[in-house]
């Protein structure tokens, strides 16, 4: 039977509330700059797994860590300079690197795979739910598998309204197209593998 889901506004308390939920392994669907994402505690794999779930999600495609600060960026990944330069150009904003993944970060989150996708978001009630949840936020889009990225939060309920049982409200994604995916483990030859908000040749002139 499906359970009830619901809406908070960022007030302090909903975001000190939603924090521990996360640190207890539950869902909750946030607002990035972006589009809505489905985040769970990254470190946790059973948290992880409930994202697949929920989504109807097959599990070969690796989740999206965000993170608050660039100190966790070398808990979860082994940045190289090429990787600290976009960080330090892009980051908070819409650009995602594909790093060698450390090996806290479970499997089910990199779908098997050695490598690590990390973003650093920009919303402001994404950043503050990210610094009180102090874990890193594995989060894709918060759609049912194959239906079109949200970018409300009422767009969020439509979907995966009775599967989840926390959505975040921050109003309209500013941005409403996916991040741009950067693979970084080779500083020499980076391959662009998704377009998106950042450009190519953005990336080209950080570079
Ligand atoms: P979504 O946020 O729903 O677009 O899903 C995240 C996307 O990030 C996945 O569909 C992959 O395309 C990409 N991704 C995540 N981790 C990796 C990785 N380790 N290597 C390559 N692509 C990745
Ligand atoms: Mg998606």
């Amino acid at each position: 039977m499906p359970s009830p889901t619901r809406t908070y506004r960022g007030t302090p308390r909903n975001l000190t509330r939603l924090a521990r939920r996360l640190r207890a392994g539950e869902l909750v669907a946030v607002p990035t700059e972006t589009v809505y994402g489905l985040a769970a505690n990254a470190l946790d794999s059973a948290a992880c797994r409930r994202i697949y779930q929920a989504k109807g999600r097959p599990s070969r495609d690796p989740l999206i860590v965000h993170i608050h600060s660039i100190e966790q960026l070398a808990a979860v990944a082994m940045p190289n300079e090429a990787a600290f330069r976009l960080a330090r150009r892009f980051w908070p904003g819409p650009l995602t690197l594909i790093l060698p993944k450390r090996p806290t970060v479970p499997e089910v989150v990199s779908a098997g795979l050695p490598s690590v996708a990390v973003r650093m978001p920009s919303h402001p009630l994404f950043r503050r739910l990210l610094r009180l949840a102090g874990v890193p936020l594995a989060a894709p889009s918060a759609n049912p598998f194959g239906y079109v990225s949200p970018t409300s939060a009422a767009h969020v309920a439509a979907g995966l309204g009775g599967r989840i049982p926390s959505i975040l409200d921050g109003g309209p994604s500013r941005i409403g197209l996916e991040s741009t995916i950067i693979d970084i483990r080779r500083p020499r030859s980076p391959r662009l593998l998704r377009p998106g908000a950042i450009t190519q040749a953005q990336l080209e002139r950080a570079l």
